[in-house]
């Protein structure tokens, strides 16, 4: 079976004034279908890009992406919006929920986006079953650090993508609510049977997912 993900020599470098600054050079790596897979490495070294081009949210200076068989690094924006609202869900270190829409509001929205048969139904559920129920009309400014997470992690999911991207999802938490907000992905993840590709610097996350890549000095480490 193709792999869900393919990276293939991707590089990736800044312009600052004349000079071209490169962040990551020749980086090849594949993901299947359902694995998890955590990127890890020093501050600086270019982990969020990573992530950032996986999604199509920053553009590649060298190499070609693929996810579930679109060329990511091919498609126009608009194009790229579709495939990102479809194939793919995003978890973030700061959360970033809309703050003026209640978690149910910000829940809904992949769905709105998709315009799926009764999205409130399914965005209840989708809190429910990550235990917010009770907090369906809260803001995000109401909400702790962890609910917020929680909120992103269940508005990640609610529309079964094949791919979670998360870039330092405990990074904002203390120890015990981060422990609940990574079991909590790597079982949403199990459950939708998506592919979960973390940024981490979390021992924890990086224990607990199917394989590790690490970058260092803008490329691949051996592993
Ligand atoms: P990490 O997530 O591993 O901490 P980043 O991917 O955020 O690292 O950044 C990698 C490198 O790219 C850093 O040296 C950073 O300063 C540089 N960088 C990131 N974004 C930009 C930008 N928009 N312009 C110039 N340099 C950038
Ligand atoms: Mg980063």
């Amino acid at each position: 079976m193709k792999p869900l993900i393919e990276v293939e020599n991707v590089g990736k470098s800044y312009r600052i004034g004349d000079t071209s600054v490169p962040v990551l050079e020749h980086i090849s790596f594949t993901v299947n279908a359902g694995e998890s897979i955590a990127i890890v490495g020093p501050s600086g070294s270019g982990k969020s890009t990573l992530l950032a081009m996986m999604a199509g949210i920053d553009s590649v200076s060298n190499g070609v992406i693929r996810v579930g068989g679109h060329l990511i690094t091919g498609l126009t924006e608009s194009q790229l919006a579709a495939v990102r609202a479809r194939l793919m869900g995003f978890v973030f270190q700061s959360y970033r929920l809309i703050p003026s829409l209640t978690a149910l509001e910000n829940v809904m929205l992949p769905l709105e986006l998709l315009k799926t048969q009764n999205p409130e139904a399914q965005a209840i559920i989708a809190l429910e079953s990550i235990g917010l129920g009770n907090r369906l009309n809260h803001y995000p400014s109401q909400l702790s650090g962890g609910e917020q997470q929680r909120v992103a992690i269940a508005r990640a999911i609610v529309h079964g993508p094949q791919v979670i991207f998360a870039d330092e999802p405990t990074g904002n938490l203390d120890s015990t609510t981060g422990e609940k907000v990574r079991t909590l992905l790597f079982k949403k993840a199990k459950e939708t049977q998506s592919a979960l590709v973390l940024v981490t610097h979390d021992p924890a996350i990086a224990a607990r997912s199917d394989r590790q890549i690490r970058i260092q000095d803008g490329r691949l480490a051996d592993h």
